[in-house]
């Protein structure tokens, strides 16, 4: 018989860990940590002495979760979801969407001079890539779309039922189906479920966006506001999370008139020539990274004196040294916008917009916040049961999970 177990995510933002147990079948879905508890107990000069102890105040999965599961899947690579890996205390296969980008993250934590030096897995850990379609006999990935590249949703085929655990997912992309299936390699999870007119049993589903005060941009929506944006000064700084590959091609697109230079050293190492399909594709700026492998580099210097619109793609978390950089290299600031992007609630991956802000207000720098969800909205769950008709509703992922349920079952 298969048991489902939600055992951390049910009434927060971040931390999903569910755990699935049929006949000698045991495996969960994601490693979720809680950022909203760790901003309680840490601040900047508060860290973690230790894994144990995030694990005694409930902010990574206690260790028993973790017995005699053979494999862990993460549906994307969020902190939220991915969490901390040296958590995992028995020796299982961990799924990750991208081996490259695992390894890169890995590599760039156990370098930290933060806590996040405590995140690495142990030894006994074995690490394996997803690919969409079957995982084994009875576990099917289909990707989803989300502000982390690549995204999967799991549907379990157990003993007596099927278990479809979303992960986080939007309905509404930057993308056509069509840019999505080329992108990812298979259809997304509404279109491969209409065309295989599968059952589902259990819909273990996230409702990030339920009962949230503010709503946050359609995809659609966020475009036409990004290419206004783009098209209103001479140069324009967007900053875009390194995961969310579909922001940044929304990005590029939006500034198909102006040159597009990114400025990063992280960003363009997962950056393939095909995620951009038929857009230009963007340049990476010498200043920042040599020798990336896929893309072609040009120099900001090249565009100072000339008259093209130029955006500059950057991460939040590089933005103020690249602005440093710019008012060191003479290059005004007086014509410049910045477009910082905001994909997803705090609580997925602790940032601080307000910092940043004040930066850009001291240094006269207009700003706009564009905040597209990497979530699907409420009015669109009809659509998904429509689709799904599960048996039972299992909210996830959510502050508002009675909500979930009751829309559900309206
Ligand atoms: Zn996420």
């Amino acid at each position: 018989m298969v048991k489902v177990q939600v055992l951390s995510g049910m009434n927060s933002i971040g931390g999903n860990f569910v755990r699935i147990e049929d006949g000698n079948t045991k495996i969960a879905f994601d490693n979720g940590m809680r950022f909203d508890l760790f901003k309680r107990f840490y601040s900047g000069f508060i860290s973690p002495s230790g894994v144990g102890e995030l694990r005694e105040l409930g902010i990574v999965p206690r260790e028993e979760w973790y017995e005699e599961l053979s494999d862990l899947y993460v549906s994307h690579l969020h902190m939220d979801h991915i969490g901390l890996p040296s958590n995992i205390p028995v020796e299982l296969t961990l799924h990750v969407p991208s081996l490259d980008i695992y390894n890169q993250m890995e590599e760039r934590w156990s370098k930290s001079p933060t806590w996040l030096s405590l995140a690495p897995r142990k030894y006994f850990v074995k690490v394996e890539e997803i690919r969409a379609g079957k995982l084994g006999d009875n576990l099917e990935a289909i990707p989803v779309s989300h502000s982390a590249f690549p995204a999967y949703a799991f549907l379990y085929h157990g003993s007596d039922e099927t278990v479809l655990y979303t992960g986080d997912f939007r309905l509404t992309s930057f993308l056509s189906e069509e840019e999505f299936e080329s992108l990812c390699g298979a259809p997304s999870l509404l279109r491969y479920l209409e065309d295989e007119g599968m059952r589902v049993d259990k819909l273990v589903v996230e409702g990030t966006n339920f009962g949230v005060g503010k709503v946050p941009l359609l995809a659609d929506e966020g475009f036409k506001l990004m290419e206004r944006i783009v098209g209103s000064s001479q140069l324009t700084i967007a900053t875009s999370h390194y995961l969310d590959v579909e922001f940044l091609r929304a990005v590029v697109r939006a500034a198909q008139a102006s040159s597009v230079l990114i400025a990063s050293k992280v960003m363009p190492q997962f950056l393939r020539r095909d995620m951009f399909a038929e857009l230009e594709e963007p340049l990476v700026a010498e200043e920042y990274v040599k020798g990336v492998p896929d893309l072609d580099i040009a120099s900001i210097y090249d565009y100072e004196l000339s008259s093209e619109r130029l955006v500059i793609i950057t991460s939040y978390y590089e933005l103020i040294d690249l602005v440093r950089n710019l008012r060191e290299w003479s290059v005004s600031l007086s014509d410049m916008t910045v477009m910082l992007s905001e994909p997803e609630p705090r609580q997925e991956e602790s940032v601080d917009y307000e910092a940043l802000l004040r930066w850009m207000d001291i240094l006269g720098i207009l700003t706009y916040r564009v905040r597209v969800s990497g979530h699907y909205y409420p009015f669109e769950l009809t659509k998904l049961i429509s689709t799904v008709k599960p048996k039972q509703v299992i909210p996830i992922h959510t502050q508002h999970p009675r909500l979930v349920l009751t829309l559900a079952r309206a």
